[in-house]
């Protein structure tokens, strides 16, 4: 008897071009985990108008797509996503679920696993096989101060939610096929319970920091929100982004979305300057692949300093309004 194909999926969350970049990133990874249990890569692609994305997967490494394009999916629905999914699933039997750990992954993720019964290591930093052939799921856990080993033995699918820039994207090929599954929307698919009035992203959320070649990161350090604030000037000359550690999050200066950390964006500029950031694991767990680091701090001993490749001992807006004075002054010259 012939055996089953195995296969791996990748859920296709192309709704702007940051949430793309993930998707990319884990297609990438699966086209690697694929290769060690002879499994293909299969893209999931629901909505409307979607050609574009069914092109973009399969450029990007994709062997097969699951597709359904239809009007009543134009806009994402946490209920309809997950009927749809679960049904497919339940039918086809993947080996892999692969969901990016987004806003919308990770709402989705959790309750998919629960109606699939399965478990679900959510917010991996890394993925490999096992000498078993079973998915090794890699995620922090207690506060981030270990990285958890995990395994789902006798489940299936086994799921994980992954961190956007955990992986690298692979180069595409406009040249590769895939095989297009176009399946007709599901019937009594549920209503979705919440319904979307309008989109409208956030002048942050516009410049989102995962793919910012400079960033400014601003710690309690700043002192207060004016203060702050002038990280977003001196971002603005050097054409970068500006993120921002927790205590900055809980007091109201910094959008969610600017959290750099462990439980924010995991980071890889070519620079990135550090004003008043002590330096706690949950926060460095987030710069892993920043190439260069300038850290401002008045402690000489923070670990930011430690780790930085050039550490300024001094007031973090004395650096900071130098810095933006000295560049303005260059602009103008
Ligand atoms: C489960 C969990 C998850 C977490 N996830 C994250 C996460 O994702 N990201 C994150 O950032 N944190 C996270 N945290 C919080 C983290 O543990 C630290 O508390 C946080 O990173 C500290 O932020 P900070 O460096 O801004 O503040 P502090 O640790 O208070 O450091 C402030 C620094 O500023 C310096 N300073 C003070 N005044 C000045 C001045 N005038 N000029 C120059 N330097 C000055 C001080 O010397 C100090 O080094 C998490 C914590 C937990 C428990």
């Amino acid at each position: 008897m012939k055996s089953k194909q195995k296969s791996i999926w990748v859920f296709g969350d192309y709704r702007n071009y940051y949430q793309n970049r993930v998707t990319l990133q884990l297609i990438s990874k699966a086209v690697d985990l694929a290769r060690m249990i002879q499994a293909e890569v299969c893209a999931l692609v629901f909505g409307h108008e979607i050609d574009e994305w069914i092109m973009e997967y399969t450029a990007h490494g994709a062997d097969r797509i699951l597709a359904i394009d239809d009007p009543a999916l134009k806009s994402y629905s946490t209920e309809r996503y997950l009927a749809i999914i679960e049904k497919l699933a339940k039918e086809r039997d993947p080996e892999i679920i692969l969901i990016g750990a987004t806003d919308f992954g990770r709402e989705f993720a959790p309750r998919l696993a629960k109606r699939l019964k399965t478990g679900l290591s959510a917010d991996c930093v890394g993925l490999d096989i096992t000498e078993e052939g079973l998915l090794l799921q890699i995620a922090p856990s207690f506060g981030g101060n270990m990285l958890a080993e995990i395994i789902t033995e006798r489940h299936r699918p086994q799921m994980a939610t992954v961190r956007p820039g955990t992986f690298k994207e692979m180069p595409h090929n406009y040249n590769r096929k895939a095989l297009v599954e176009r399946l007709p929307l599901m019937k009594n698919l549920p209503e979705p319970r919440v319904r979307l009035v309008e989109y409208k992203r956030s002048a942050e959320r516009e410049h989102s920091i995962e793919s910012a070649a400079v960033i400014v990161c601003g710690g309690r350090g700043m002192g207060n929100k004016n203060n702050f604030n002038r990280l977003h000037e001196l971002a603005k000359l050097l054409g970068g982004g500006v993120g921002a550690t927790r205590p900055v999050i809980y007091a109201g200066w910094a959008d969610h979305v600017a959290l750099v950390g462990q439980a924010g964006k995991h980071i890889k500029p070519k620079i990135l300057f550090s004003f008043g950031i002590s330096g706690a694991i949950q926060h460095t767990a987030g710069l892993g692949e920043a190439d260069f680091i300038v850290a401002i701090n008045k402690n000489p001993q923070a670990t930011m300093m430690k780790m930085a490749d050039v550490a300024i001992v001094a007031d973090a807006s004395d650096v900071l309004n130098t810095l933006i004075k000295e560049l303005k002054k260059r602009i103008r010259e």
